[in-house]
């Protein structure tokens, strides 16, 4: 928790009057590639939009503050971010990843860096004895999701980075599903931070970003090294937008993270439903380790229906939600994983790890939430 000010004070201050010259209580955008200098020899400190732009700072410095960084870098999405992280490695390094984890990320871990030379093993991060037992010398980093996606394991991040310190493996957490107002892994030891800024930190389904923080300032200044050099920032008007949405992080997670309570709830006495995945239920397996790490269950959940053939159903008759991939956003969206978001992991491992044909996930927006389980309700049939 930072120290001076509350979270939520920080966030709905996030870009406040951030350009002195004029007081402007927006952040404006500085749609620039480039800076004019005053004499040979001389900066503002702004040079070029790929290096620096003032708009893009802003965002850094608020995104470091959140999560309680030395320092942060924008880029154009959760990928790009995803992808910085390369210049920690070097070929023949191995990183444990989570088994169950964001499609895109084991598609770029397999089809981008593993022709690279990196090496990627997955496994179950809940499953401390199971890491123990991978963690050879080979192995420099753990890349965990807490809570994952979309089956919402849970991994003891402490007792993860008491181990990784022993070993001395580095501690990367993508922290897109709970957000600095929920959990804020660097705080817990972690030494870098990724997000789908995307998701919740932009909130609004509008435009793409991605950040890296880290509390080290050589890993942080690496990583900014490697934005600049390879290119894919955040723009200004899109940093612009996620300050925007950064200011109503506390109120929409409030208002999303209650109605994902209900509709868990109200999911798991529902007829036709199997099982429903979500941090907050009193039976959900981590329950008690994620709330020792966490200030909230986050506002995603997932759930079998009991036949698979009445997925289709579902997902044709929603109205009121959407059928789209993603998630984070004001609005309810419904996914089904097995087709959208985790198509690139093979078939095998998804069987394995539980992405299956019966399996759908809900990001609960900030609707009202009886409409939300009405829907539902009629959709379910
Ligand atoms: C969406 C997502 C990403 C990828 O981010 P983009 O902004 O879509 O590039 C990475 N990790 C998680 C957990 C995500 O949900």
């Amino acid at each position: 928790m930072p120290d001076s000010k509350s979270i939520e004070t920080l966030l709905a201050h996030a870009g406040l009057i951030s350009d002195l010259s004029t007081g402007a209580v927006s952040t404006p955008i500085y749609q620039t590639a480039t800076f004019s200098h005053p004499e040979l020899g001389k900066s503002t400190g702004f040079d070029y939009s790929r290096t620096a732009n003032p708009t893009r700072l802003v965002l850094e410095k608020v995104l470091a503050e959140l999560e309680g960084g030395v320092d942060a870098s924008a880029f154009a999405s959760g990928m790009a971010a995803i992808t910085s992280l390369q210049c920690l490695f070097k070929p023949g390094d191995t990183i444990l990843v989570s088994d169950d984890l964001y499609g895109g990320t084991y598609r770029l871990f397999e089809r981008v860096f593993r022709p690279w030379g990196l090496h990627f093993e997955y496994l179950d991060f809940a499953d401390l004895t199971g890491v123990k037992q991978s963690t050879d010398a080979r192995v420099k980093a753990f890349f965990i999701e807490t809570p994952t996606n979309p089956l919402m394991k849970i991994a003891d991040l402490k007792k993860l980075i008491g181990f990784a310190r022993s070993r001395e493996v580095l501690v990367i957490v993508d922290n897109t599903f709970m957000t600095p107002y929920c959990q804020r892994p660097l705080q817990l030891g972690a030494d870098v931070v990724v997000h789908s800024g995307t998701k919740y930190l932009s909130g609004h389904n509008d435009t793409l970003f991605g950040a890296v923080v880290s509390k080290d300032v050589d890993i942080a200044a690496k990583i900014a090294f490697t934005q600049n050099a390879t290119g894919a920032v955040c723009s200004p008007f899109d940093g612009w937008l996620a300050l925007r949405g950064l200011k109503t992080l506390a109120v929409r997670l409030d208002r999303a993270q209650e109605s994902a309570f209900a509709v868990a709830r109200w999911l798991l006495k529902r007829k036709g439903v199997k099982t429903v995945y979500f941090p907050g239920l009193a039976a959900h397996p981590g329950r008690k380790t994620h709330f020792g790490q966490a200030s909230g269950p986050g506002a995603l959940l997932s759930f079998r229906l009991a036949d698979k053939k009445a997925v289709r159903r579902v997902i044709n008759y929603v109205e009121t939600i959407t059928f789209a991939e993603s998630l984070g956003g004001v609005e309810s969206l419904i996914t089904y994983p097995m087709t959208q978001t985790h198509v690139d992991i093979p078939e095998p491992l998804r069987k394995r790890i539980g992405i299956t044909e019966d399996l759908l996930r809900l990001s609960i927006g900030i609707e009202r939430c009886e409409d939300l389980i009405a829907d539902l309700d009629q959709a379910i049939g």
